[in-house]
């Protein structure tokens, strides 16, 4: 049916046989859609035959590849339950995520094998198998042999297709288990906003273990029949060698500053490129100027979580507006609310939630966290605070986690940061709070200055002091040479309070 992920897939890959899904960045070899579901079919036989059933998790730790996405495919199309695992963990991370999402199976590169071999089969895993990436891209063990599964298991709308753990950026990764109606209803509907189509190439150097890499990224590109250059990881000037071959791209923010920084990144360059696409963290104004002014082309920033897929959009047509996310996307319903559910009040920040299609069924064993933020009318409170202008675009303020609170007033560090963003010399900053014996929480900066600036910490202060109410001050400037991010480059301003609490 139209909502069983792999069925949808495979629909969308009818008359593509010959065609390119993937071509590898560093080899240059090409995988046909064909080939693609050969594998895919083969990877989905080979856990039918070890027992795998509907329900069952697949947890994976493989390096990005076509046999790695193959055997996402694979899960899916065997009605089990996808779950990818950062390829960064070591062995104590991949014991907590095992322990806790009891997979039934656990697939890994063949390098890993002895260090997670015992941690899988600690955790109760049943099968642990090797999937030989740069060889045959065959899984290890019997199964290899077994009967290619050429009809995926029937799935409905509402039955599990992934559990993805979020980035762990506000604390410890929460298990989302999504559901085939999320993924197909996400995909299907980014496809059409963002008109990709069989002849789009996807510059994707995103990692595969996170919604926007593996949902928005390979999702929609199946979906369209298009196909992907895939760069195991992001270089700038590998990248921006490939825009002549290429038709998009997906990112991060920092992609996008890194790109800024190749001479090489100029109007030509871009010629053949129609979409550039950026998400999962803020891009500052300033990036978003300094591309128009390189490249002619405005940046699409969008907005989405691990638990919801994506919630809203810059439009592809009409006008985008840098430094909001943009428009709900159709079908999904957005609104401000306070604490309590009452209505934010025209104009003013308030927190962010969502419904519609795209959201998950629940954080996995943690009922009462799903509880806490799922609402009995469905409105989901993402924690992320925003804002709604008058065309009814939306900006991210902050989340409501690192919303600062100093003598019983709310401070949104965005509204801080904006400030310093904008004097000469800085590059980027982050406000949080830490703790104040009489106010409860005051307001700190990091920031990180351009190469051979000079500001001071007082510079900075008497620079934004007459545009910020008292108790908004910093009390507290830190010069950094970067921003603890994540591998995302979200800032981690849990690590930025910790730090500097005392
Ligand atoms: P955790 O929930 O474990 O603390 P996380 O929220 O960073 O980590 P993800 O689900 O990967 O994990 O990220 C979703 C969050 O990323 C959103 O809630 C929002 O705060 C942020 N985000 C995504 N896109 C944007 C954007 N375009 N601008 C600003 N923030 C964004
Ligand atoms: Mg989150």
């Amino acid at each position: 049916s139209a909502n069983c992920l792999a069925s949808a897939l495979r629909a969308a890959s009818l008359g593509r046989d010959d065609a390119p899904f993937a071509t590898d960045a560093s080899t240059g070899q090409i995988t046909t859609y064909s080939a693609l579901w050969t594998q895919v079919e083969a990877m989905a036989g080979a856990l039918v035959a070890l027992g795998v059933a509907p329900g069952d998790r697949v947890a994976m730790q493989v390096e990005k590849s076509i046999p790695g996405l193959a055997c996402y495919l694979g899960t899916v199309l065997a009605g089990a339950i996808h779950l990818p695992l950062n390829t960064g963990y070591p062995a104590a991370e991949v014991s907590y995520f095992l322990t806790d999402a009891a997979p039934r199976v656990f697939i890994c590169d063949p390098a890993k094998l002895d260090t997670m071999s015992p941690v899988a089969l600690d955790a109760g895993v049943s099968h642990v198998l090797t999937l030989d990436a740069d060889g045959a891209g065959t899984l290890s063990d019997a199964a290899a042999t077994a009967t290619p599964l050429t009809q995926a298991v029937a799935r409905g709308a509402d039955d599990l297709a992934a559990f993805l753990y979020t980035s762990g950026t506000t604390g410890r990764s929460k298990g989302a288990m999504l559901t085939h109606g999320n993924l197909t209803s996400n995909a299907d509907t980014l496809r059409d906003l963002w008109q990709f189509t069989d002849t789009d190439v996807l510059i994707h150097a995103l990692p595969v273990f996170h919604t926007h890499g593996l949902f928005v990224a390979i999702n929609v590109t199946l979906m369209a029949g298009g196909a992907i250059i895939l760069h195991r990881s992001f270089d700038a000037a590998a990248v921006l060698a490939d825009f002549p071959r290429a038709t998009s791209l997906m990112g991060v923010p920092t992609f996008y500053t890194r790109l800024l920084d190749q001479p090489g990144l100029t109007k030509d360059a871009c010629a053949g490129m129609r979409l550039f696409v950026s998400g999962s963290a803020p891009m500052l104004l300033d990036t978003h100027l300094k591309w128009q002014d390189r490249t002619g082309h405005t940046v699409l920033e969008r907005y989405g979580m691990t638990e919801t897929c994506m919630n809203t959009s810059n439009p592809y047509d009409g006008q985008r507006k840098p430094g909001t996310v943009g428009l709900p996307l159709p079908g999904v319903e957005l609104r401000l609310a306070e604490a309590d559910g009452s209505p934010t009040p025209k104009g003013a920040p308030g927190g962010i939630e969502v419904r519609g299609p795209n959201l998950f069924k629940g954080y996995w064993q943690m009922p009462e966290k799903t509880a806490a933020d799922m609402r009995a009318d469905g409105w989901f409170i993402t924690g992320d605070i925003g804002q709604i202008d008058d065309d009814g675009y939306v900006s991210i303020v902050g989340r409501s986690k690192d919303l600062i609170i100093s003598g019983g007033y709310n401070i949104y560090p965005k509204e801080i940061e904006a400030l310093i963003d904008d004097i000469d010399g800085v590059v980027e900053s982050a406000a949080f709070g830490v703790p104040d014996a009489d106010f409860g929480e005051s307001v700190a900066v990091a920031i990180v200055l351009e190469r051979g600036a000079t500001l001071t910490p007082d510079a900075i202060k008497q620079a934004i002091a007459p545009q910020l109410a008292r108790y908004k001050h910093p009390r507290q400037v830190h010069i950094l040479d970067a921003l603890p991010r994540n591998t995302m480059g979200k800032v981690q301003k849990n690590q930025l309070r910790d730090t500097f609490a005392a």
